[in-house]
């Protein structure tokens, strides 16, 4: 999308699976303050890949919600729905170069042979990486992985590392009854749109080394991560998506309230806006939060939303 190369490219990333939350809300303010503070594109993606979770509907909704908030995103919105050649062809090129190999294994039969379950689930122990047997058929087709540690510096989080052999083992890229894996599809999207800085929730902090891998052995520019503290329910639970009561817009009347949410957003995100901009409008709190934003004061810690 840019010509220049020092150009900041941000994006905020929805899956239209729900209606707008709080979480979502904190991960599209956080992306769009942490980019326009150096002069960046903030991009908008659709993530709907998975179809058959995605609700009809909601992405519309969820701009609706976005542009009452005051954002503007830069450029046209990029639906992952449409994308599915771009996600063949990468498969395909790691298939062709001897990365990528077809698995036959069940859910069970994986269970039965590996460790214990890794904060990423199951760790594949490797039974079709020498060939499908063949009694088997293709379920998935998964990425190798090899013996090393992948780190990054995350501006929030700090370094974080991880073994993916002994994490995930070889990753699951595409399913043969199913769409194409979240980790191919966001590595192959924001090469393609030039993004080089991802702002996100920390649920995804342990992805991003396989998303970094994977932008390894394509060759991509890995970009800068930032990963922001989790929303927790009152209770200090996590919040699901399918929870109505976090929904950004229920019982809420944005065009009055929308700056409210904005402000305790930016004190969520450990900024101190001024008690006289608590009724400001939202393009108003945007504004300030770009001059305003210090990174350094963005919790780590996982904490529920308070409204003022
Ligand atoms: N679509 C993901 C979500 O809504 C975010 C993906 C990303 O930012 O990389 O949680």
């Amino acid at each position: 999308m840019a010509t220049d190369k020092s150009q900041i490219i941000g994006r905020f990333a929805p899956s239209p699976t729900g209606p707008l939350h709080v979480g979502s809300l904190v991960a599209a303010l956080g992306s769009y303050l942490i980019a326009k503070k150096a002069g960046g594109l903030w991009l908008l993606r659709m993530e709907d890949l998975d179809l058959p979770r995605v609700v009809p509907g909601i992405a519309d909704d969820m701009m609706r919600t976005l542009e009452k908030l005051g954002f503007a995103w830069d450029g046209e919105v990029l639906y992952q729905s449409r994308r599915t050649e771009h996600y063949r062809a990468a498969a395909e090129e790691l298939q062709h170069r001897g990365l990528a190999y077809a698995c036959g294994c069940t859910r069970s039969e994986i269970a039965q042979i590996a460790s214990a379950p890794h904060e990423e689930g199951l760790v594949y122990p490797g039974l079709c990486r020498e060939g499908l047997p063949p009694e088997k058929v293709e379920r998935a087709l998964r990425v190798k992985v090899y013996d090393e540690v992948i780190s990054f510096d995350d501006g929030i989080m700090g370094r974080y590392s991880q073994h993916l052999t002994a994490s995930c083992g070889d990753f699951v890229i595409h399913r043969a009854d199913g769409p194409y894996a979240y980790h191919l599809a966001v590595v192959v999207d924001d090469a393609a749109s030039g993004v080089n800085q991802v702002v996100r929730g920390a649920d995804l902090l342990a992805s991003t080394p396989r998303q970094i891998y994977l932008q390894c052995i394509f060759g991509f520019p890995t970009p800068s991560y930032y990963h922001l503290p989790l929303v927790t329910g009152p209770d200090g639970a996590k919040l699901s998506k399918r929870d109505n009561a976090v929904s950004l817009a229920a019982g809420c009347d944005l065009d009055r309230e929308g700056g409210r949410r904005l402000f305790a957003a930016l004190r969520f995100l450990g900024q101190s806006p001024p008690p006289e901009l608590q009724d400001a409008a939202p393009v108003e709190l945007l504004a300030w939060g770009v001059t305003h934003l210090d990174v350094a004061t963005i919790p780590r810690t996982p904490a529920s939303f308070l409204y003022p």
